[in-house]
């Protein structure tokens, strides 16, 4: 009799019989549950304790390495960790479909030399797709899907040649990366790092080191090193990547330094390769994976390094389904399997800088840029002083600024980052602003799409000729700006230059934003008008001028972590420039240049910054220096929420009794989503409680109503 974990959301593991010739710990099987047949792992052995005769026997065993001891171990303690319950746990670990089928051959179609005879609309999609995915093999139904054409215009592709037709065993091994092969010759500082990192990855253990260094100061280089010792000890490599549409340019590097791709990991994967990158994980047939967060729940082999890159990034943080930060969970797996974890960043999360001044971590210091790229000297634009016409946001002097770039013939960025025309769509007649009728937040004109759209919930709508409200005519004006507006600004300021505008929703897919970041790379804009998506990891070598609109953005709302976002993303947006040959400079927008968080940005002083801000949160007992737990009660009354919230409040017993507080409930920053109500309550412990399992006691020990949706978030990294 063995104990299986199912992925059904059960409140425990159940008994089996084991079948003939016995089954292994931690084996994954198919088992009766009800009329169905379910995906399970043997967890251990069974309880007992009912009738032998009622038991029913495993179904079957599936041709998968077993799950090996140390990923249960791992589900257990990030499951307890973020209080999820094992069977989510276990889905997160068998995201990959078609699991359960029996290795066999299959048709895969890849890209062919040959052309076409002629070229259609559907048989350009086709192409297009097998292009934008390099090297990837399709099953002809992914294929099809995948371009929205039928299965006879792929085989009439195959037919001339422009598509490989194979036929593959499913799930080959990825091919082999050599890390013997000669990476860059590391400058001075790069090869320090870089032996410290072998130490590590040769000693067998685990170990977490933070690598900060500034944007270009050849971070990716030194990691890479740390690749190649744990690949030349044989054991498997992880890199997460934060924006992993964008990681092209990371696999070309990686490809370059090891002489083949590594296996890849994200939602843009399709469902043949991502079994195929399970199942090699599993068997040791790929030994470096690139992957979004979620490749932290693959089954590896024997994992001896994790690369958390952008370790700061807030993506790393999921906030919707299971509530984990893949940093922190890369460390606790790291921790188990005897790994090195390599957080790399130039603005580090004031986690992992806290972390290494106690010593947890190590720390390896990049100091200056890679060759003769300078870090860009950073100024303040005191908007006080600026005579600024209404309904402009560029200043006379950033306008000047800018002119000289183009006149010279380099690139000028204007940083805001905003997505659309507008945040706030005003009727003059009657004052009111029109928000989503379904959430908390104000409606944002995107005029390129012609319509009203809720950054919350994705909702839109056509923009209105009459104010929905007093139903006057032509009384609509946009107020504030967002991109476009600021991308219209431009245009009327320099009339002759030319203008790209970056902001993720004005790009159809990855592939089109990828061409437009290379066109831009390569000299085919003059001024770059962008959100948050041109901040991260582009190499833009004409770029000398960053002009940041409104560096206060960040600065207000109830953020704890507002300072320390708004430091990094400056810090990251500077770092686009002049990081070739001529050397950059960043001109920030503001109204408050005497704030401290202005100040330090200025300074570059980031040690007096962290120091600043860590003596700030350690004094609040905020986290890294105490410990938190967000609760979100979601209704579709609002009454029932709160009522759900007093309740919690009043029955607040074993919260106390572990030494923690509760605060609330209150409305949540974002009141209402989808339609849902949402109340907040906050749990603040000190360093040391126990607060998963206080915050278990509590909620378990209070009824709550069935239509009432609970999360918990353990370390929220922000408050909606
Ligand atoms: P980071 O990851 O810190 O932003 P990268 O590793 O991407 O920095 O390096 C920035 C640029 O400098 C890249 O184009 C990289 O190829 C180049 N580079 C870094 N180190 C070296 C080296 N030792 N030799 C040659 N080029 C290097
Ligand atoms: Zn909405």
């Amino acid at each position: 009799m063995v104990s299986v974990l199912t992925t059904q959301p059960l409140d425990r593991p159940l008994d089996y019989l084991a079948p003939e010739g016995g089954v292994a710990d931690g084996a994954f099987v198919m088992v009766p549950l009800g009329p169905r047949q379910v995906l399970g792992v043997v967890w251990g052995r069974g309880l007992g304790g009912f009738d032998l005769k009622k038991a029913r026997r495993i179904h079957a065993v599936l041709p998968v390495p077993p799950m090996r001891e140390e990923m249960r171990d791992f589900l257990t303690r990030a499951g307890d960790y973020t209080l999820t319950s094992m069977p989510a746990m276990l889905r997160l670990a068998t995201r990959a479909p078609g699991l359960t089928n029996p290795p066999s051959m299959q048709k895969v179609y890849r890209l062919g030399e040959g052309e076409p005879d002629r070229m259609t609309d559907a048989r350009s999609r086709v192409l297009a797709v097998l292009e934008e995915f390099g090297g990837l093999a399709f099953t002809l139904k992914e294929l099809s899907d995948a371009a929205g054409v039928t299965s006879s215009v792929i085989k009439g592709l195959v037919k001339q040649g422009a598509v490989f037709e194979e036929n593959t065993p499913r799930d080959l091994p990825f091919p082999r990366l050599d890390p013997a092969l000669p990476g860059k010759t590391l400058s001075e500082a790069q090869q320090a790092a870089s032996d410290t990192l072998r130490e590590g990855i040769n000693s067998g253990r685990y170990g977490t080191t933070l690598l900060r260094g500034i944007t270009g100061s050849g971070k990716t280089e030194v990691y890479l090193e740390a690749v190649a010792a744990c690949l030349a000890k044989g054991r498997q490599a992880m890199v997460l990547l934060p924006e992993i549409a964008l990681s092209a340019e990371f696999l070309s590097r990686v490809e370059k330094r090891f002489g083949a791709r590594p296996a890849e990991w994200h939602s843009g994967v399709t469902m043949t390769e991502r079994r195929r990158t399970w199942k090699m994980v599993a068997e040791g047939g790929a030994q470096l994976v690139v992957g979004a967060r979620s490749a932290l729940f693959l089954p590896y082999r024997d994992l001896g390094l994790i690369v958390v890159d952008e370790e700061h990034d807030s993506s790393y943080k999921q906030e919707d389904g299971v509530l984990y930060n893949a940093r922190d969970m890369a460390v606790l797996r790291a921790s188990l399997a005897g790994a090195q974890v390599v957080l790399a960043s130039a603005t580090p999360s004031l986690e992992s800088w806290v972390n290494a001044q106690a010593g947890k971590y190590r720390r390896l210091d990049l100091k200056s840029r890679f060759g003769s790229a300078a870090l860009p000297e950073m100024r303040a634009i005191d908007m006080r002083a600026e005579d600024m016409p209404k309904g402009r946001w560029i200043s006379p002097r950033l306008q000047s600024e800018v002119m000289k770039r183009v006149e010279n013939g380099e690139q000028a960025l204007l940083f805001l980052n905003r997505r659309g025309y507008a945040p706030v769509t005003l009727c003059r007649a009657c004052g009111d602003q029109i928000e989503c009728p379904q959430c908390d937040a104000r409606m944002v004109e995107h005029r390129f799409l012609k319509r009203l759209m809720c950054h919350q919930c994705g909702e839109s709508m056509p923009i209105p000729e009459t104010c929905p409200k007093c139903e006057a005519e032509g009384t609509l004006s946009a107020v504030g700006p967002g991109v476009e507006r600021l991308t219209e600004e431009a245009t009327e300021l320099f009339p002759e230059a030319r203008i790209a505008t970056l902001s993720s929703d004005l790009f159809a897919s990855a592939r089109a934003l990828k061409q437009a970041v290379e066109t831009i790379a390569t000299g085919g804009a003059d001024i770059i008008v962008g959100t948050q998506l041109v901040a991260k990891g582009h190499n833009f070598p004409l770029l000398t001028l960053v002009g940041v609109i409104d560096a206060d953005l960040g600065l207000h709302g109830s953020d704890m972590r507002a300072a320390e976002k708004t430091f990094q993303l400056m810090r990251q947006v500077a770092g686009r420039a002049g990081r070739a040959e001529k050397p950059g400079e960043a001109l920030m927008q503001t109204f408050q240049p005497e704030h401290p968080v202005i100040r330090a940005i200025l300074s570059g002083d980031e040690e007096e910054f962290w120091n600043a801000e860590a003596e700030s949160r350690a004094q609040a007992g905020m986290p890294p220096f105490g410990r938190m737990a967000g609760i979100i009660l979601s209704s579709e009354r609002a009454e029932e929420a709160f009522e759900a919230g007093t309740m919690l409040a009043r029955h607040d017993g074993p919260i106390r009794q572990a030494g923690a507080v509760v605060y609330g409930p209150a409305p949540a920053p974002i009141a209402r989503i989808r339609g849902w109500h949402r109340v907040r309550m906050l749990v603040k412990a000190p360093k040391g409680v126990a607060l998963q399992r206080a915050v278990s006691d509590w909620i378990g020990g209070v009824r709550l109503p069935k239509t009432l949706r609970l999360s918990v978030d353990i370390d929220p990294q922000s408050f909606y």
